[in-house]
């Protein structure tokens, strides 16, 4: 059977769940053959075999850790001759795609990025797209090379499927521009105990309607009953209420959870653009001719300081 390659995001060898749903989605185009870069191999290759990879491509090196994304592509593309697979998929974070890109110029293959949707197809992989700020769904296919595509997190589910996740030893012989951008320090994120943004399940918005920096613990206090993350209009994090790093939109963060809760955002284009491909829409909003509720699956016409509480209220009572 034709091979996948899946590029394993991880950390120090724990790997993260967008990796977990490109296996579900490789496994209906072919075999997973999963490529773990840097420490932990031997610890992600039992997640990746109970979650369908046939072999863990392994390579360790200070490169991948010292220098921005090119030793990661100089591996990548030693894994793709080794490999000659069908399709290389890679998640759809910010590096994600910039090691994806630059290795389909080294392939002088096409590039599908921010996929929502994998299939087979006759051809090659068919991905489906949300294109023109989500007022378009695509469906494309690589008509030139190796296929590459970048996959939004929450595009598929998460899906047991044993198989051996035999760890083999990836050799790399790292380029001249692998040592081009040396990372010189590094400031861990303070963590806030909740999910990474563009992973989520589920993201509670607020904008606007949410009136203050203060009023933000209502948003919170609802993401936390539910495990969420916390989005933010532009509007919002212009007014200076919540950080710009959780900034949903064209200019923001581009988000596709299960369940995203919008409050006091009236939905304008650019919100759209970073959330439209979400699985489920609710809104609360006090506007009952507010855009947002042309896109909603379920919404309130409410004051979201009487809704949003007695929401969270409701939750934590039904989780008991
Ligand atoms: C180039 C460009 C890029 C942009 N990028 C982004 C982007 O990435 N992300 C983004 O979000 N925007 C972006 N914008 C801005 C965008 O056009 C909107 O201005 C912004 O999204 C509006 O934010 P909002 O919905 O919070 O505010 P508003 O449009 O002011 O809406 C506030 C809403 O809150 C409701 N409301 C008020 N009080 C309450 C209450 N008590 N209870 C319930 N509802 C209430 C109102 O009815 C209203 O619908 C961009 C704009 C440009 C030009």
């Amino acid at each position: 059977m034709a091979e996948v390659l899946v590029y394993v995001d991880h950390v120090d060898g724990a790997v993260r769940k967008p990796t977990l749903e490109l296996l579900t989605l490789a496994r209906r185009i072919g075999e997973p053959v999963a490529v773990h870069l840097g420490p932990g191999a031997d610890a992600a290759a039992t997640v990746l075999g109970e979650h369908g990879a046939t072999r863990v491509l392994a390579a360790d090196a200070p490169e991948f850790a010292d220098y921005l994304v090119v030793p990661k592509v100089d591996a990548l593309q030693a894994a793709a001759a080794a490999v000659s697979p069908v399709a290389v998929l890679v998640p759809s974070s910010a590096e994600g795609k910039e090691i994806a890109a630059r290795l389909a110029l080294r392939l002088g293959s096409g590039i599908i990025t921010d996929a929502t949707d994998l299939e087979a197809g006759d051809e090659g992989p068919v991905a489906t797209q949300s294109a023109f700020a989500a007022a378009f769904t695509t469906r494309s296919r690589v008509s030139h090379g190796v296929p590459v595509i970048t996959v939004k997190p929450n595009s598929a589910p998460v899906e047991a499927a044993p198989a051996t996740g035999t760890v083999e030893q990836l050799q790399v012989t790292f380029g001249e521009l692998a040592t081009g951008t040396k990372i010189v320090s590094r400031t861990p994120r303070e963590s806030t105990g909740r999910p990474e943004l563009t992973e989520a399940a589920i993201v509670v918005s607020g904008g606007r309607g949410v009136n203050g920096a203060e009023n933000f613990s209502i948003i919170e206090a609802l993401a936390d009953s539910l495990g969420a993350a916390v989005g933010a209009s532009r509007a919002a994090v212009d007014a200076g209420w919540y950080p710009h790093t959780n900034q949903v939109g064209q200019t923001g963060k581009s988000v596709s959870p299960q369940l995203y809760i919008a409050n006091g955002i009236s939905g304008a284009i650019q919100h759209r653009a970073g959330m439209q491909t979400s699985k489920t829409i609710v809104a609360v909003n006090k506007d009952a001719e507010a855009p947002i509720f042309d896109l909603v699956d379920y919404g309130v016409v409410g004051d979201l300081f009487q809704v949003v509480p007695q929401l969270t209220e409701e939750i934590k009572t039904r989780k008991g």
